[in-house]
């Protein structure tokens, strides 16, 4: 065997293209347009004025973030778990809970979806099936039953809502799968679920198999400062933990440990930035309704399009044309569809024009 045999070879997610180029509408990666809580700012004037910041090591517990969050969220600081994004509590979580994974017991997670789950799978090699989404992209529920499929599984995962598709799984389906799979960890990735969507998290009290994963990278406009958390049962996190102290401890260095201590801390501007991107959102979905788009309909930051008359690839390249940048997946079933991230009301604007001239209507 050579050495090149002997290596874990593994295909990496491709994320969204971060441009170089200037005065871009950047519509691709469903960040926030927004600039983030004004207390953030105050904490990296402060950081600036304070050496031992970077000097010393972090605090490996992030306690002050972990309990401004448990503050808000009202749960114990021992239920609460945060990593660099929800990109690493998720890549740990699928390590800690699903390595039991087999072929007569895989990890489930629909078909079409955050096309990270497939490529931790990969790397952890657990052996997991895609189950297909309904025909108007909904999740089925029942799929999910070992009692009604006969199929067992190691665990289960899907965002809610899920992506790319925006669509939100009602609450009684969501508690369907956990009440139905006790013997299994069900992760809920909430990434959109503040864009007007209801959280798994009061179900927490009812079922000790949830984890509730959620992120500052979309509703707390802070996607470069890297920060995510799960929310769960204090057994779970403490499994959790024990395998991210086996791995690496300072994971989250301490300027993203105090500047997301400042956003969690304001309410009121998280209530008041997540409004303004579901109005423009709205508004967003009935012009391009009366272009003639079709999509799902979407309870996150964006909107997963298809125009009847016009392929994807044609939109998107007519689009970035016009120095506007959205994505597309090329993949079977979606291919034709356009994520388009909800930027301010102006940025949308100016897309419906672009589209309009590209449409010619
Ligand atoms: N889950 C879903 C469904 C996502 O779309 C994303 C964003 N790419 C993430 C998790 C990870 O986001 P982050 O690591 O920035 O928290």
């Amino acid at each position: 065997m050579s050495w090149e045999d002997k290596i874990r070879k593994v295909e990496p997610y491709v994320a969204g293209e971060q441009p170089k180029e200037k005065n871009i509408i950047k519509l691709n990666t469903n960040e926030c347009p927004y600039p983030p809580a004004p207390g953030v700012e105050e904490a990296v004037r402060q950081l600036a004025g304070d050496s031992s910041a970077l000097r010393l090591y972090p605090d490996m517990d992030a306690t002050p973030l972990v309990n401004a969050l448990a503050a808000q969220y009202k749960v114990d600081p021992d239920q609460i778990f945060v990593g660099v994004g929800s990109d690493d509590v998720l890549a740990l979580c699928f390590l800690t809970f699903f390595s039991a994974g087999s072929r007569e017991q895989p990890l489930l997670f629909p078909d079409i979806t955050y096309s990270f789950y497939d490529v931790w799978a990969n790397l952890y090699r657990i052996p997991f099936r895609q189950v297909p989404l309904r025909e108007d992209f909904s999740i089925n529920p029942d799929d999910y039953l070992p009692a009604v499929t006969g199929q067992e599984n190691c665990g289960i995962i899907f965002p809610n809502p899920n992506a790319p598709t925006g669509l939100e799984l009602p609450q009684a389906d969501v508690e369907k799968i956990i009440a139905g799979n006790p013997d299994s960890i069900v992760i809920v990735d909430e990434a959109y679920v503040d864009f007007g969507a209801r959280t798994a998290l009061p179900l927490l009290e009812k079922y000790d198999n949830l984890l509730v994963v959620q992120t500052f990278s979309k509703s707390r406009a802070m996607a470069g400062a890297r920060v995510g958390f799960a929310i769960g049962s204090k057994k779970l996190i403490g499994y959790l933990k024990d395998v991210k102290f086996s791995f690496n401890s300072y994971t989250m260095n301490l300027p993203s440990i105090r500047i997301g201590t400042a956003s969690a801390r304001d309410a009121a501007w998280f209530e008041e930035t997540t409004e303004k991107i579901i109005k423009t959102r709205e508004r967003f979905k009935e012009d391009l309704r009366a272009l003639g788009f079709v999509f799902p309909d979407s309870k996150s930051n964006f909107v997963f399009a298809k125009h009847p008359d016009f392929s994807g690839a044609h939109l998107q390249a007519a689009l970035r044309a016009r120095k506007i940048i959205v994505r597309r997946f090329n993949k079977p079933f979606i291919c034709d569809y356009l994520r388009i991230t909800i930027g301010t009301d102006e940025q949308m604007e100016k897309v419906v024009e672009a589209l309009r001239e590209i449409l010619g209507k």
